[in-house]
């Protein structure tokens, strides 16, 4: 990281409040040198998903943790072997949740091998379709909600996307070095490439008409479905068991809070949902083998 940037970065976790006081208002107090923000796994994520309110805005009071999630973060991830039978019997092609469990992880710096595996599995929403003016959302099972091929291709967005169905489409292989935020983008360089796994969840998104000028602040509530959470779940578990640690989850508009022009996603996300998919997960994995 160039100095210039290095800078530019202590400038913007200053405006955010965060640095010095990670669990207050502000980003979460990225360490440039460990590439890890501050305080335990549990801390990291109880700040990375604290609520995303409309326009982007992001509650100040770090997130309670659910129980399964509060259980699992940062814990070793000792489930291979029962999420691939997990997989196999309900015919889940492991190319479809981030690639083959037995692949490596990306790593930062570009796919540096004595850079860090991923830390950090960043919740998107597509924010898309965009639906203008349109009185009403299309119900969760249109077809114009759930169709995935947009997202496909080399230059994809993120690593996986899942539709309201809960059909993915993997654009990545969790082991591809893959930036989806400003604060990478922008503010990490090179040296954060790599440390990030981006998972995009379609939802769609209405104009707000009592605001001037073009703007999608709208979305569903609820903003997602059953089958997004059970399948964001499953991806949570996939890129964590390729790590062999239970990742930290993120918001991506808490990652990149403070800089300007954030985004606002993900829209009424609710962490009780994605847990209670994550714990039901999580028991069946801990089944023994029949
Ligand atoms: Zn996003």
């Amino acid at each position: 990281m160039s100095a210039a940037l290095r800078t530019l970065l202590g400038a913007v976790l200053l405006a955010a409040g965060g640095g010095a006081n990670a669990q207050g208002g502000g980003v979460c107090g990225f360490d440039l040198a460990t590439l890890t923000y501050a305080g335990t796994p549990r801390a990291q994520a109880a700040c990375l998903l604290r609520p995303v309110a409309k326009w982007g805005k992001v509650a100040s009071r770090p997130a309670r943790l659910p129980a399964a999630l509060a259980a699992l973060v940062g814990e070793p991830m000792v489930g291979m072997a029962a999420l691939e039978r997990h997989l196999a019997a309900r015919g889940i092609d492991e190319a479809d949740v981030g690639g083959a469990l037995a692949g490596t992880l990306s790593r930062a710096n570009d796919g540096d091998a004595e850079a860090p595996a991923a830390r950090y599995f960043v919740i998107h929403d597509t924010s898309w379709p965009a639906l203008g003016n349109a009185a009403r959302f299309p119900g969760n099972g249109s077809a114009a909600l759930n169709k995935l091929d947009k997202y496909a291709g080399s230059d994809a967005v993120a690593h996986v996307f899942v539709n309201r169905k809960g059909e993915t489409l993997t654009g990545h292989d969790f082991g591809v070095p893959w930036r989806a935020t400003k604060f990478e983008n922008d503010l990490l360089g090179p040296p954060g490439k790599g440390l990030y796994l981006h998972i995009e969840l379609v939802q769609p998104r209405r104009r707000e008409r009592s605001r001037k000028g073009p703007n999608d602040a709208l979305a569903p509530s609820p903003g997602f479905t059953a089958a997004q959470y059970d399948k964001l779940a499953l991806l949570y578990a996939a890129a964590s068991a390729r790590a062999g640690t239970w990742l930290v989850p993120a918001f991506h508009a808490v990652v990149d809070e403070g800089i300007p022009g954030a985004h606002d996603d993900p829209q009424n996300f609710e962490l009780k949902k994605f847990d209670k998919a994550l714990g039901v997960l999580n028991k069946a994995l801990r089944k023994p083998p029949p």
